[in-house]
């Protein structure tokens, strides 16, 4: 007699990359289902034909990453996922770094690409404590007083409100190890790459060792299904909506003329791979996993 096997979830989300002499991995948080409502400057009748075309879930699905790059001695996080702010079926990215030997006490450095709770979610437990002992956090300098704002609180929708008592309660918890920049280089290779639009400090992180680079450009694609063909389409949630369309379109523009390597927090996992022009906008080509 054979024992029923059915399986809840995957195996841990981990995948491994080098990049020149860094060791860059991908940690999958997990997904959550979304709407096609939440976009923005697209006929309302594109974004289903776009993923009944291309064989993806309607109504479609989000998935979340982070990223680890092993910097040397030196253990640095790309965003933190969503801990335990945004339900069941995300805050993977604790297992998944355990899974892979790491402890939270490792992590010397955490390169944020802006403050949204899919992002900064794992940096915080429920009572607002800091769950990396001895991480710095690094931000672009935009960030931190847009959500320090007592305007924007004040006008903020009551779910906009946890993002930002959200944000907030992150900056208190890492009081004093929180690092601002600009522009340049975060740390050695590492250089920061401002995309603002999504929000105000939105910022992708270009990793380059050797002959390689690798872009992690944070969310500069929500919906993959939809916004590699269509750039323009923005998402409702875009603190600057125009600015955030120009500046994927910029950001796109340059993948592709680079041949950039990228990866993505709402790319399909393992997220790493290439843009190629196709029409009005682009194709992604996925890299092929390798053991
Ligand atoms: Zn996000």
């Amino acid at each position: 007699m054979t024992t029923a096997f059915r399986p809840t979830h995957q195996t841990p989300g981990v995948h491994h990359r080098n990049v020149g002499e860094v060791v860059v991995t991908a940690l999958n948080d997990g997904m959550f289902e979304a709407s096609f409502d939440w976009l923005t400057n697209i006929d309302a009748a594109d974004p289903p034909a776009l993923h009944q075309a291309s064989f993806r879930a309607i109504p479609p699905r989000i998935t979340v990453n982070a990223f680890l790059a092993q910097l040397g001695e030196r253990l640095v996080l790309v965003d933190s996922g969503c801990g335990g702010v945004m339900g069941p079926s995300l805050g993977r990215l604790a297992d998944n770094l355990a899974a892979m030997g790491v402890a939270p006490a490792a992590i010397d450095t955490v390169l944020l690409t802006h403050l949204h709770p899919d992002h900064v979610g794992g940096l915080v437990d429920a009572a607002g404590k800091a769950l990396l002992p001895n991480a710095e956090l690094i931000v672009h300098e935009a960030e931190p007083p847009f959500w320090q704002d007592d305007a924007v609180l004040a006008q903020a929708s009551e779910e906009d409100r946890g993002f930002v008592l959200l944000a907030r309660s992150v900056l208190d918890a890492y009081r004093g190890r929180v690092r601002t920049i600009a522009s340049g280089e975060a740390l050695p290779g590492i250089t920061a790459v401002p995309a603002p639009g999504h929000t105000p400090g939105h910022t992708g992180w270009l990793i380059a060792s050797a002959a390689d680079s690798l872009l992690i450009w944070g969310d500069i694609v929500h919906m993959p299904g939809v916004q590699f063909a269509r750039p323009g389409a923005g998402m409702g949630f875009d603190i600057d909506g125009a600015q955030a369309i120009a500046t994927r379109q910029r950001i796109m523009d340059m993948a592709a003329t680079d041949r950039l390597l990228v990866a993505g927090m709402h790319l399909d996992f393992p997220t790493f791979g290439h843009l190629a022009r196709a029409g009005d906008g682009y194709a992604f080509i996925p890299e092929v996993w390798t053991p």
